[in-house]
């Protein structure tokens, strides 16, 4: 049986941040596992049939305002700095995403010139709601009805299966309304993408006389015959516990590819679609990732209730019920969870990286 000091279940950005520091920093022996056949966790990307990159588990736009996290990941890929623009098709024309003073102009045919029109325009249109109790509240006090029916109301019924009412605050405070005219999506320091894909970040993430990987390797399956002294678990809480309190919600995809033959199928990398079809959006991430190329591929995301575990859906039901796995887990002293699924939070890739360096600096005093 091979010995391993860590023991890795998941081979994304959580599990492929976590082995290369304790491999290059603390000279430990680590296995990292994947049940896939690809490292790269959501965030992987490939070359398709047409020779397009495309990723694989829907867009991913990187971003970041810490240096730290920017710094690390600098060691392991070059970039191609990129800020991304996402237009939303709303009564058959495209508005800027988020809300801006540009969208509030164009939708409402008004002409506001500056910050302080746009705010006592909103002013106006706010719903006056004391206790924001979900994600409706949160929307309607910050623009009013029109806004909210016409860009967010039937979006995240389609997103999420269930109405703004059923859902957090959280998930519709994620989006800002600008009373300026920026329409970049983040306005975070660092946007870029690895600029020669994300599989290539990760094949050099991993890249370590210490570090052994296997993928196509489910956890189940493998537990029994490894020897090791600590295990770090990405995947799901749940699964862990074998569902002994029942199941974390999650929402899921269905991406549908679509190859064209012509240099680019839309003017932009993303346009949403609150209102019309089945599908949230379509991407072109050839805008982002910069291919030069004569034809492209485009991705429309089906969501759906059953399937790859995506999105946890952020409820008090389903918080509650995290907490009782986590607690199960606080019980077990040489598991560490750590990741989206783990900790069943909707988490962005650098918010998973620097949480993963900051266990790194915990794990090194130990
Ligand atoms: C559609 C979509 C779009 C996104 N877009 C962005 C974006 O634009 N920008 C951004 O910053 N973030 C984005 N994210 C979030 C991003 O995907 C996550 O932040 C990131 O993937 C988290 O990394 P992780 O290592 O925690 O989890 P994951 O990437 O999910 O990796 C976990 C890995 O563990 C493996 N695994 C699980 N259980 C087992 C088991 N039992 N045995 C073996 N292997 C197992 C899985 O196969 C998986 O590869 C997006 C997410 C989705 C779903």
């Amino acid at each position: 049986m091979d010995h391993y000091d860590y023991f890795i279940v998941g081979a994304g950005f959580a599990g492929s941040t976590i082995a290369q520091k304790l491999a290059s920093d603390y000279h430990k022996r680590v296995l990292v596992i994947d049940r896939r056949d690809h490292v790269g966790g959501n965030s992987y990307d490939y070359y398709d049939d047409h020779g397009v990159l495309i990723h694989k588990y829907g867009p991913h736009y990187f971003r970041t305002n810490s240096k730290k996290v920017f710094d690390f990941l600098s060691r392991f890929t070059e970039w191609r700095f990129y800020e991304y623009r996402v237009k939303a098709y709303v009564n058959k024309k495209l508005y800027s995403i988020p809300i801006n003073r540009d969208t509030i102009n164009q939708f409402f045919d008004i002409e506001l010139h500056t910050a302080e029109e746009v705010k006592s325009f909103l002013d106006a249109k706010r719903v006056k709601i004391d206790v924001i109790k979900n994600s409706e509240d949160q929307v309607v006090s910050e623009v009013g009805w029109e806004i909210y029916e016409s860009f967010f109301k039937n979006y995240t019924k389609k997103q999420w299966g269930v109405g703004p009412k059923e859902l957090d605050k959280s998930v519709c405070a994620r989006i800002p309304i600008r009373t300026n005219t920026d329409d970049r999506y983040f306005t975070d320091t660092y946007q870029a993408m690895p600029r020669d894909g994300y599989h290539v970040l990760f094949k050099n993430l991993l890249d370590h006389p210490y570090i052994t990987v296997a993928r196509n390797t489910d956890f189940s399956d493998i537990n029994n015959k490894v020897s090791y002294k600590k295990l770090i678990y990405t995947g799901c809480i749940d699964e862990f516990f074998e569902y002994t309190f029942g199941r974390l919600p999650y929402r899921s995809l269905r991406f549908c590819h679509e190859h064209y033959n012509k240099e680019y199928y839309q003017d932009w990398s993303q346009i949403n679609y609150p209102n019309d079809y089945e599908y949230t959006r379509i991407v072109e991430i050839k805008h982002a990732t910069g291919q030069i190329c004569p034809h492209t591929t485009v991705v429309k995301e089906f969501p759906l209730s059953e399937g790859e575990p995506y999105y946890p859906i952020p409820c008090p039901a389903n918080h509650r019920l995290y907490t009782i796995y986590r607690k199960e887990a606080e019980k077990l002293k040489d598991v560490i969870f750590i990741g989206r699924l783990a900790q069943y939070n909707y988490l962005n890739m650098d918010q998973v990286v620097e949480q993963t360096l900051h266990l790194c600096e915990i794990l090194a005093v130990e």
